[in-house]
């Protein structure tokens, strides 16, 4: 019997990717354009596996639901798991994920958007679409010389270390867990957070959110900073109390912004609401500023990593039907059997039990 799969919230570039990748693995594919939540997961009745993505929903119910519809894997085709109640799941229904697709892509990302920001890319395009030559008020800064502060030097943080390093700025390292043949290699230094805040001039962002990182931009944060300093944010909205920063950005203190994720973009990213009203006083009035600048989660979107995502969930759905073995899965404890060791009765899996919200 062909393995069904259940994919929710899809868009024609799941498709697209999931269908050239599903050639290799022949799974019978069932596409849902809604999400997962409590009124969809009955759709869920009759398939294998169910494929879910940042936004879909996992909570509690959807969990019974899925069990008592007999799926027996959950998908995720991200690498973040903060949408899934994981201690409904321990023990009853295998969860597994896409850990790394490619962090060139949000690295990359990352730089477009400190280019655009600084030299005002965004307001040149419309200006000049629409026969405005005048390049008054579009002064940027040389980022040669300048300093680059990255906070979180994991797989992205380096790759937008090293990018910049490129351009001859001097780099400036922030992570709990540091690594100093990495800073020695490049060239760079590790301090501590208000060093880095006092002294950067271009700040981005690239720890996962976690109960430590939560709101680590604000208000007190944001006044440390340099006067002028550029924010970049391709890692997770909550590191940013935004109320906080849209106060320096009223009052000038800071050059500007530019954010691929923002604290509440469950409601509106990924979906076209030109439609619609937003009814996010702080969307509304981030989207205000010209320092300003917004993409809608889109730092992973390339061939590459979509390519890397649609295979490696397909490959991880293989290995647990052919071998019942999990792949990637998320809890390492006890491979979503409920077998941890040294877990007692009844107890949360203590690897579930983290609060890790990291990644997109
Ligand atoms: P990673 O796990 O390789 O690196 C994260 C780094 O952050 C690690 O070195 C870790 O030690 C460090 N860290 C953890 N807690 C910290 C803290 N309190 N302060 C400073 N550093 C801390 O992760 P990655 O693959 O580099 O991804 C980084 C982040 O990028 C993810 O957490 C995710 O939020 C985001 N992301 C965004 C997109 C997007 O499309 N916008 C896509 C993928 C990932």
């Amino acid at each position: 019997m062909m393995t069904k799969i259940a994919f929710f919230d899809t868009k024609p570039y799941d498709r697209q990717f999931f269908d050239a990748a599903n050639r290799d693995f022949g799974f019978n594919i069932k596409y849902f354009e809604p999400r997962l939540s409590v009124d969809t997961a009955t759709l869920t009745a009759g398939f294998d596996a169910v494929c879910l993505f940042v936004n879909d929903r996992a909570d509690n119910a959807v969990i019974d639901t899925m069990v008592a519809n007999k799926v027996r894997l959950l998908a995720l085709r991200c690498a973040g798991y903060n949408n899934v109640n994981l201690y409904a799941a321990c023990g009853r229904l295998p969860v597994v994920r896409v850990p790394a697709y490619s962090p060139h892509a949000v690295a990359e990302h990352a730089v477009a958007l400190l280019l655009t920001l600084n030299r005002r890319i965004h307001r040149a395009y419309y200006r000049v679409r629409d026969n405005n030559f005048s390049i008054n008020g579009l002064l940027g800064t040389d980022l040669y010389g300048k300093t680059v502060g990255v906070i979180g030097t994991g797989k992205i943080g380096k790759i937008f270390a090293g990018i910049m390093r490129g351009f001859g700025v001097k780099l400036l390292l922030y992570d709990t867990w540091p690594d100093h043949d990495f800073a020695a290699v490049n060239g760079a230094t590790y301090t501590d957070l208000p060093t880095l805040y006092r002294t950067a001039d271009v700040i981005s962002l690239h720890c996962p959110l976690t109960p430590e990182t939560h709101y680590m931009i604000n208000a007190d944060s944001l006044k440390q900073m340099k006067p002028g300093v550029f924010l970049i944010n391709t890692s997770r909205g909550q590191l940013i109390h935004t109320a906080a920063l849209i106060d320096v950005l009223k009052t000038g203190q800071i050059g500007g912004a530019a954010l691929d994720v923002y604290e509440e973009e469950n409601e509106y990213f990924f979906e076209d609401m030109s439609n619609t009203v937003v009814t996010d006083d702080l969307l509304a009035r981030l989207n205000t500023f010209n320092n300003v600048l917004m993409t809608s989660h889109q730092a992973f979107f390339t061939r590459e990593a979509l390519t890397n995502i649609a295979r490696t969930t397909l490959q991880n759905i293989a290995v647990f039907f052919r071998d019942g073995k999990l792949e990637n899965g998320i809890c390492s404890q006890c491979d979503g059997q409920g077998t941890c060791p040294g877990r007692p009765s009844g107890a949360p899996c203590p690897k579930t039990k983290s609060t890790d919200r990291a990644h997109a």
